[in-house]
């Protein structure tokens, strides 16, 4: 066993870190504060090969490999969260278009989205079907020599700037069938909804879309017919690997600035770094956070060697995305007063994360993904 990176993986945390302090980090109060998606970073990313980092050079891929992708993922959203899961959810969607998708749709689609020319969108979500994604609604009818798509979906990420937008659909009622299709925008029927107000990660574009008589091709169905539910939670548990990376990367920052922040600021004649229960609160913090960090590597590691990491993607989910909260809060107590207002990031690494327990799977959900994995 070898906990050291390798010299290309330390490279890309070098690379990362750099950009994320130098151009995301200045800007993500002012992203957060006007609620904006911030295009130039999206740019910034694919300038660096960052939004195709999981397929190969061939279709304008930087093929970097499941662990490097974690690292900088993490890095990007330590910078700026809304960046991440815009990152997060490009490099999923392109994986997941890779993976199942034709030669035609991969020549099609991969370019565009490494490229940056448009994000990537997943959309399973709808306003009745959260967790139970067998519960779908958005039907799509065969017709002639394509499909008819109808129904709405909910809190779809990157979903106003997507190129491409994986949709999931129920294809057949009896025996239930659901099928995914590659939507772009534009096309009659297709609407976008509006921005949702959101508490975290106000810069992330997240909407509602809409389908009514949408026709498309047969030539856009990805994967095979009923294929859906299978490339959407194996497109999940990938996404899993990014979501707890985004926890460690936001957590990471608040930890820093609650470090800074208890070396400099006295009180009763000291600084309160000296204070025990301050100590022992960084302690903690940083313990959990490194071992989120490992459950992280550890499922990124298996997914790099082909070898199975559905629970394992599920558990650095569940305990990054939890502790990583538990170190927010906690960097936000460390600080005080000056912790709950703007003139800090805490406040914002506290927004930011919160929702890290509730997409791509809730925590409770991580659960059931583990116990069935265990009981069978
Ligand atoms: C900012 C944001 C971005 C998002 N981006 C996307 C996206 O890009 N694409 C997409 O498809 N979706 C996206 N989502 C949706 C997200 O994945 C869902 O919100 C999430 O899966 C939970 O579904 P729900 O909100 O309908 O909650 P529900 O499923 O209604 O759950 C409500 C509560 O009940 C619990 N619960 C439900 N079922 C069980 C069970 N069996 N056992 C125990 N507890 C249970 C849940 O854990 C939760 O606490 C996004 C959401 C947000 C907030």
């Amino acid at each position: 066993m070898d906990f050291r990176l390798t010299d290309v993986q330390l490279q890309v945390e070098e690379m990362v870190r750099s950009l994320s302090r130098k151009e995301f980090a200045p800007r993500a109060a002012q992203v957060d504060d006007e609620g904006r998606y911030p295009a130039e970073n999206h740019r910034r990313l694919a300038e660096l090969g960052l939004l195709g980092m999981l397929f190969p050079a061939s279709f304008g891929g930087a093929e970097a490999g499941p662990v490097s992708y974690a690292i900088a993922l993490r890095e990007v959203a330590g910078g700026c969260a809304s960046t991440g899961v815009g990152m997060a959810v490009t490099n999923m969607t392109g994986e997941a278009i890779f993976r199942f998708g034709t030669d035609a749709q991969r020549r099609r689609y991969l370019p565009m989205l490494s490229a940056g020319n448009g994000a990537g969108a997943f959309a399973l979500t709808e306003p009745g079907a959260g967790s139970d994604a067998g519960g779908l609604s958005t039907s799509a009818r065969e017709e002639g020599d394509g499909y008819v798509l109808d129904g709405s979906k909910a809190f779809i990420t990157n979903g106003a700037n997507a190129c491409v937008t994986i949709v999931m659909a129920v294809t057949r009622k009896s025996p239930r069938t659901i099928s995914a299709f590659l939507v772009e925008p534009g096309i009659p029927g297709f609407s976008i909804g509006k921005s949702e107000h959101k508490m975290g990660i106000r810069g992330s574009d997240t909407v509602s879309l809409s389908f009514e008589e949408c026709r498309v091709p047969k030539s856009s169905m990805l994967g095979a017919p009923g294929e859906g539910l299978k490339i959407a939670l194996s497109a999940l548990d990938g996404g899993r690997i990014g979501i707890a990376s985004q926890a460690i990367g936001i957590a990471r920052s608040a930890l820093s600035t609650a470090t800074e922040y208890a070396r400099d600021r006295r009180q009763f004649g000291q600084a309160i770094g000296e204070f025990q229960a301050i100590q022992w609160k960084l302690a903690d913090a940083a313990t959990e956070l490194d071992a989120g960090q490992m459950l992280v590597f550890r499922a990124a590691f298996l997914k790099e060697k082909n070898l199975p990491y559905s629970k394992e993607a599920s558990m650095a989910k569940l305990f990054a995305t939890e502790a990583g909260n538990r170190v927010c809060h906690t960097a936000l107590q460390v600080l005080g007063g000056y912790g709950y207002v703007r003139e800090y990031p805490v406040e914002r690494h506290l927004r930011d994360i919160r929702v890290t327990t509730i997409y791509e799977g809730t925590s409770e959900i991580q659960r059931l993904v583990i116990s069935r994995a265990l009981c069978g």
